[in-house]
Formats: structure tokens, C-alpha cells, sequence
């Protein structure tokens, strides 16, 4: 069990890395959004195209710097990317990681709305 939380958490530092690095403007926003696949587990990240989750059942994208939507079985999270890039430029080269802020956004976000299935 340990294991999987660890590779998913890996995972998620490596595409949230890749992220930063395609979205380098975004680093300085306060959070970033994310979207969490209820049916495969995905965590993505998302930017101005649109993104799908392995299985293809959650999908969103930004419409512009601030505003988010998105659509099917995914819940919205959101990370402070203050304390993200502290654990990110501080990680060890053993034993435990340092924590990073992580949220589930709110399901009534005016900045991060989810859409109706088509
Ligand atoms: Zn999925």
C-alpha cells in the first residue's frame, strides 16, 4: 500500500515538474488546478487545450489565466504552489519527503466550474 501511495505520489511531483516547465508563466500563480479521475485515479494538471484522463471519462481545460471548467467523473484539487516548490527544492535524497498544501476545491467554484456531460 505504502508503495502505490509513493509511486503516486511521484508520478504526480513528475507531471506537475513537466507541468511547470510547459507552463512556466503559471509557477508564480498562488495554486495550481488539477482534476482527480473518480474512475481511473488520474491526477493531470491542466492548460489552455483540452486535457483527458486515461480512461477519457474526465476532461477540462483553462479558458484563460484564472477561469477552469471541466467535465465528467473527475473532482477539481488544487495545490499551493508556494508550499509545492518548497517541497520540490527541498527534497531529500532519503527518508521522508517534506508535505506539500493539496486541496479538494469546492464544488461550486466560479473559477473552476464543472460542465455538463454532452
Ligand atoms: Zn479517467
Amino acid at each position: 500500500m505504502e508503495k502505490k501511495i509513493l509511486a503516486m505520489t511521484m508520478a504526480i511531483c513528475i507531471a506537475l515538474t513537466i507541468g511547470f516547465v510547459y507552463q512556466g508563466f503559471r509557477i508564480v500563480e498562488l495554486e495550481q488546478e488539477l482534476l482527480f479521475c473518480m474512475n481511473c485515479k488520474d491526477v493531470f494538471n491542466l492548460n489552455m487545450r483540452l486535457k483527458s484522463c486515461t480512461c477519457g471519462r474526465s476532461r477540462g481545460r483553462y479558458q484563460d489565466d484564472l477561469n477552469a471548467s471541466f467535465k465528467g467523473s473527475a473532482i477539481p484539487l488544487g495545490f499551493a504552489n508556494k508550499s509545492f516548490i518548497a517541497a520540490i527544492q527541498n527534497q531529500p535524497k532519503e527518508g521522508p519527503g517534506r508535505g506539500f498544501e493539496a486541496f479538494v476545491v469546492e464544488s461550486n467554484c466560479p473559477t473552476f466550474k464543472k460542465l455538463s456531460d454532452d
